[in-house]
């Protein structure tokens, strides 16, 4: 048994009631992967029941904030969280390049604090992050493997943010694909083609109000547009998508409808979950 649960819907754009961006991945035996760190993250994954010290690896799929802003509230959680004598650090997985920079560096100012509170709990030591970068590449490259799961990347096409990459997680149960942020291009399609769950960003450009966005043409040139999504899903035989990253935030159940009519007039028809905070896809192995 797989799990996908987002821990976030969410954009830089601050909406009530949607986190920054985030997916949990949970497979049976006890591997837990987090997918990007946006506000909020740390919340969202004791609310979906995770326990910190319980995650195996954090990917990052690119260095933007929205992506990346709830990383040192992880790492710290995840070190309060371990019992005192322990103080594993937490695994993070990036393209090389600023994301990789920023995790490195993101608990620096917090040494004097973390020191303070190790010798105050009878702790070992402080708080880190232990990074391994890989080289994001045009070809699907495995970045990291535990038994029989195992994670690999793509570059995607996020300019002028680079590197940016979209994941994929192959189990004996199945395979999930995680667009993180790009637009729809061939490389997205290799990695997410035949994906039980494609996780996708969305960008609904005729639902965009007024105003939101200052220039919403630059935002479609580097995001998904649900046409293109359809259409590359049903090439794709995705086994169901589920959206996030979504832009405008649906208000209601009328606007969720509005993104699902739209994928399926560009020719996907599975099914199509317009995500909330915290829904969650569960993938038997007999779905394989
Ligand atoms: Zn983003
Ligand atoms: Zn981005």
């Amino acid at each position: 048994m797989m799990r996908v649960t987002i821990t976030g819907t969410g954009t830089p754009i601050m909406v009530p009631g949607r986190a920054g961006p985030g997916v949990v991945v949970q497979i049976d035996g006890g591997t837990v992967f987090q997918f990007d760190v946006g506000r909020g993250t740390t919340l969202r994954l004791t609310e979906a029941g995770v326990k910190l010290p319980d995650i195996t690896a954090v990917f990052v799929t690119h260095h933007h904030s929205d992506h990346l802003v709830g990383l040192s509230d992880l790492a710290m959680s995840h070190w309060l969280e371990q019992q005192p004598e322990q103080s594993d650090a937490l695994r993070l997985v990036a393209p090389d390049g600023p994301a990789a920079d920023i995790a490195e560096r993101v608990l620096e100012p917090w040494q004097p604090e973390m020191t303070l509170r190790a010798a105050h709990t009878g702790r070992s030591a402080n708080a880190r992050i232990e990074v391994t970068r890989f080289e994001a590449t045009e070809a699907i490259t495995p970045v990291f493997a535990s038994g029989e799961v195992t994670v690999s990347a793509i570059q995607v096409r996020h300019e002028p943010v680079i590197p940016a990459v979209a994941y994929r997680i192959d189990t004996p149960a199945g395979s999930v694909a995680i667009s993180g942020d790009t637009a729809v291009c061939p490389n997205l399609e290799r990695i997410a083609t035949g994906a039980s769950v494609l996780v996708q960003e969305a960008f609904h450009r005729s639902a965009i109000p007024d105003g939101l966005l200052s220039d919403p043409e630059a935002i479609a040139e580097y995001h998904s547009e649900l046409s293109d999504i359809g259409e590359m899903a049903d090439r794709a035989g995705v086994g169901t998508l589920m959206l996030t990253h979504l832009i405008p935030p649906p208000q209601g159940p009328e606007d969720k409808v509005g993104f699902v009519n739209e994928i399926k007039r560009a020719g996907y028809h599975g099914p199509v979950v317009v995500a909330d905070d915290l829904d969650t896809i569960g993938i038997a192995l007999h779905e394989r």
